[in-house]
């Protein structure tokens, strides 16, 4: 059973499944729809079809005598539902920290909504309650800024509650107050609203949904999650679910009736823009443009790209102009609405901690930057408008509704800035792509794959193709098919497991209890291929986390491995012989302290340095991945440029500081929910937590993090923390490589010990060591210096006993050949240049040790050139060598690796000579 057999079913029964208790009251019928055969509830007795089939009736004549524009119209929304005892909760992140399989909270939903295994579990932080939450979905760029009401960011308004749960609610009493709002709050006409019957399937639950449309604008639907399971095996679900997710766009469209929804929705932004930009069109000739697009728009096909183009030939035909002119007329307001919302967009994005990159989710944050950029150069824009001043301007609006934003202005600012120029250093090179792509025949021919390819490697957005003549238009389906290329990838690694485990109980995890027993009793429960053993209780820490195991022993047997199945902590053993413990026997186990206690240091450090880079370097630093062993910690972070030394030091200042201010380290178990609401979702620096109850590890609130590691008591005792490198491993992620405790001692003692026998090299003591060695470097410049002009001196001599040393060969070349081990080729070159000035005649062969190979330098006197080459022979002799050289008739080099063949190499450059 599908989709559409489902709907059959529910609405074969509709006084079980859609009749609500206003339909009666008010007097609503339920009619089939005679176009598509939906049913749908409505006041209208003459009406016969549903409003999928109905024009924006709204646009220029808005159904209520309110103009809400789009702050107002959540404050009216945010009034009405607090009236009816709804707790209003704050808007969740833009970036989903808590599904593994989301970038972006794509519904308001999607907030209340926990993976656990391959459920999906609802965990409402109020009931009833109201969220405005902002949803990010790349699906449809090329539509926005077109449409009238397509957007990348678009806010839901998310009336949630558990049916089954105090202050629960259900399906009379949701469309009673879905109705109240449209009327009351709204100041819609009952009759103006219709309602169609619908359903909605997600993972693992599914439901009935009544739609709710207002001259044919969808404004809300009210999801009623009642079963659980699959569409052939369901059951009622204990807690049911009332989803009812409404566009806060379209509430405010609704009553300001404007020709497109972004007209009334980016507060100032569009008016501020179209003054800076001086757009100065026929406002009659734009507002029926955009009008006619909004009223013929299929509501169905959801107005792909390609179907607004032809509308724009059938509406510039009505208007009696050609479409070009059309064109021109309405593409300064199309620019203006796409980088509103693009804009928009990345505000929220980048305060909720995202970065713009060329991977994950920042992918499509990159993309849409890139696009706003691409048509400020191709209108002329750019010196007039500064992609972070649309920022401050939405922000300047949007914070009266989300004051957080705020706090995140500067931050904006700066990533914002920073992308833009990227992107205008980067112009240069997709300029000369552009370039050859002109002259090359292939431009008329870019397939949409062409397209995305030149997007990948070179950052080419299609926008910028347009802008230079390139291509025509976007194709409709390139940014989906960029998006599908790029959206989640979560690849889980799991090792091979373990046979056996599957009815054991979960092991008793004696370091949660108290991590300082390192010494135990516990009973073995099972004993697998005689290496792997499970015991009832364990104080063994196993792999997870980033941090590595403990080792030890059971009973005198080696712990080599500790990890985790499932519940179950399997201990893997090593060289145990006959002494192997028995399933049912009591043994001893004891932890490696000393291993233990280092990597615990790691760890805590591992808080501490990421909560010290945020605080360096900006709030969108988030922990990428992390690993901790007994010598070292790695800590990858997010964030947009390579680090400076000045930054690196500023980090490393500000984590030696916590840590002798001797913080707290305070570990508590929460509920989840309780745990997010009150330390916010930054708990999940090291990913999300599948179970309901989160382990946090406080330090003091200076980081607060869910965590399952082992950690210290307080800062103190990680003694020192010492960055050792850093390093930029991808886009928009960092490397700190780190030491604490006693391996950030035993680094500083081999770093002092280095630095004490360079001095004793230099003759110098260690404080003096700088010193002397920019004193050794310029005597070593000042004695190079002295040898050239020695060289110099000498080289006539030398000269000519190389010309009388040389072989006289009966082609008239004289051959000079030699292979040094001690001269460098700076004193060849001079001489072989020296030698064949002096003989005409001569050709210079040397073969000079270099390092593990041969530098081959060739030069051929002016008589000689004319029978035998320099680069021929350099070539030869090189490839002897098992390398490759060339050069000119004069001057020739190559050099090659095989040693053992020096003698023969010279023999072939001797035989070459010879034979001409
Ligand atoms: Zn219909
Ligand atoms: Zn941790």
């Amino acid at each position: 059973m599908g989709k559409k057999e489902l709907a059959t079913l529910f609405s074969s029964n509709p006084d079980r499944y859609y009749k609500v208790s206003l339909f009666d009251k008010m007097g609503f019928t339920r009619k089939k729809c005679t176009r598509c055969e939906k049913f749908f509830w409505t006041l209208d007795i003459a009406r016969d079809f549903c409003p999928d089939h109905e024009n924006y009736g709204f646009i220029g004549k808005p159904p209520t005598n309110k103009r809400l524009d789009y702050v107002n119209a959540w404050k009216e929304t945010e009034k009405f539902f607090r009236a009816n005892d709804h707790k209003i909760v704050r808007r969740y992140p833009v970036v989903c920290r808590w599904r593994e399989d989301l970038y972006f909270t794509i519904a308001s939903i999607v907030d209340f909504q926990r993976v656990i295994g391959n459920q999906v579990v609802f965990e409402l932080p109020a009931n009833p309650l109201v969220v405005p939450q902002m949803c990010l979905r790349f699906n449809d760029i090329e539509n926005v800024g077109l449409s009238g009401r397509h957007y990348t960011g678009f806010c839901m308004i998310g009336q949630t509650c558990n049916a089954d749960a105090p202050g629960g609610y259900w399906k009379d009493k949701c469309i009673d107050l879905d109705f109240g709002m449209l009327t009351k709050g709204l100041g819609i006409k009952a009759e103006d609203i219709t309602f169609v019957e619908d359903v909605w399937m997600g993972a693992g639950a599914f439901g009935y949904s009544l739609e709710y449309f207002v001259r044919g604008l969808e404004l809300g639907n009210a999801v009623f999650t009642e079963f659980e399971g699959n569409e052939n095996d369901y059951r009622v679900m204990p807690n049911k679910i009332i989803d009812m997710g409404a566009g806060l766009e379209r509430f405010s469209w609704i009553t300001m009736g404007t020709p497109t929804s972004y007209d009334c929705c980016f507060g100032p932004v569009v008016g501020k823009l179209v003054d800076m930009t001086g757009t100065d069109t026929d406002q009659e000739v734009l507002t029926k443009y955009f009008e006619s697009v909004s009223l013929k728009l299929d509501n169905k096909t959801g107005g792909s790209s390609s179907s607004i183009r032809d509308l724009k030939l059938l509406i510039a035909k009505e208007m009696n102009i050609s479409e070009e002119q059309l064109s021109a007329f309405v593409a300064p307001y199309e620019a203006i609405y796409t980088i509103s919302d693009h804009i928009r967009t990345l505000v929220f994005a980048i305060s909720d901690g995202a970065l713009p990159s060329n991977v994950g989710g920042g992918y499509n944050l990159r993309v849409i930057l890139r696009r706003a950029l691409s048509i400020l150069e191709r209108l002329g824009w750019k010196n007039t408008i500064r992609v972070e001043d649309i920022a401050e301007l939405h922000i300047d609006y949007l914070r009266q509704m989300y004051p957080e934003l705020e706090d995140h202005r500067q931050d904006v600012k700066t990533i914002l800035q920073l992308e833009a120029s990227r992107y205008s250093s980067s112009r240069e090179r997709m300029n000369s792509v552009a370039m050859s792509l002109k002259s090359s025949k292939k431009a008329k021919e870019l397939t949409v794959d062409d397209l995305i390819r030149l997007y990948e490697s070179d950052g080419i957005t299609p926008d910028f193709l347009m802008e230079q003549g390139i291509v025509q238009n976007v194709p409709s389906t390139f940014y989906t098919k960029l998006a599908e290329l790029h959206t989640s990838q979560v690849s889980s690694q799991s090792s091979k497991p373990i046979p056996g485990l599957e009815d054991l109980p979960p092991t008793k995890l004696l370091y949660y209890q108290d991590e300082s027993i390192h010494h135990f009793h516990a009973k073995v429960l099972k004993v697998v291929e005689g290496k792997y053993i499970v015991l009832d209780q364990t104080a063994f820490y196993p792999r997870g986390g980033g941090q590595e195991p403990d080792t030890g022993e059971i009973e005198g047997v080696k712990v080599v491995e500790v990890t985790k199945q499932a519940d179950v902590v399997v201990h893997k053993i090593e060289g145990g012989g006959g002494r192997i413990p028995a399933e049912e026997q009591t043994v001893h186990g004891t932890v490696n302290s000393r291993r233990r206690d280092l990597i615990t240091k790691h760890h805590t450090a591992t808080h501490v340095l990421n909560s010290a880079s945020r605080n360096a370097l900006g709030s969108w630093v988030w922990q990428n991945s992390a690993f901790k062993e007994e010598t070292y910690g790695r800590l990858d972070i997010t964030h947009h440029s390579t680090l400076t030394r000045e930054e690196v030091k500023k980090i490393e200042r500000m984590a030696n500081w916590v840590i002798r201010e001797n913080h707290p380290v305070i570990i508590k178990t929460y509920d989840r929910g309780d745990a997010e609401q009150q330390f916010s979702f930054r708990i999940y620096q090291g990913g999300i937590v599948p179970t309901s109850n989160v382990r946090i590890v406080n330090i003091n609130g200076w980081d607060i993090e869910a965590c399952g590691g082992t950690h210290v008591k307080s800062t103190g005792e990680i003694g020192l923390v010492k960055i050792v490198k850093s390093e930029r491993i991808q886009d928009g992620v960092v490397r700190l490589e780190f030491v604490a405790g006693e391996a950030a001692v035993s680094y500083m003692q081999q770093l002092d010990s280095q630095l004490a026998s360079i001095a004793q090299a230099l003759g110098s003591s260690r404080d003096k060591v700088v010193e002397s060695f920019d004193k050794a470097m310029q005597d070593a410049e000042g004695t190079k210096k002295k040898l050239r002009a020695m060289l110099r001196v000498v080289s006539v001599p030398i000269a000519k006993s190389i010309s009388e040393q040389a072989k006289k060969l009966d082609s008239g070349i004289h051959l000079y050949t030699t292979y040094d081990e001690e001269l460098d080729d700076d004193y060849h070159i001079a001489m072989g240049e020296k030698a064949i000035e002096l003989d005409k005649h001569l050709v210079y062969l040397a073969l000079v040790s270099k390092g593990q190979g041969i530098r081959v330098i060739v030069f051929a006197g002016e008589a000689a050139c004319k029978k035998v080459k320099a680069g021929a022979i350099a070539k030869q002799v090189s490839s002897k060598l098992g390398g490759s050289g060339g050069g000119d008739n004069r001057f020739g080099q190559g050099g090659g690796k095989s040693k053992d063949r020096i003698r023969e190499a010279l023999l072939l450059a001797e035989e070459v000579a010879r034979q001409l």
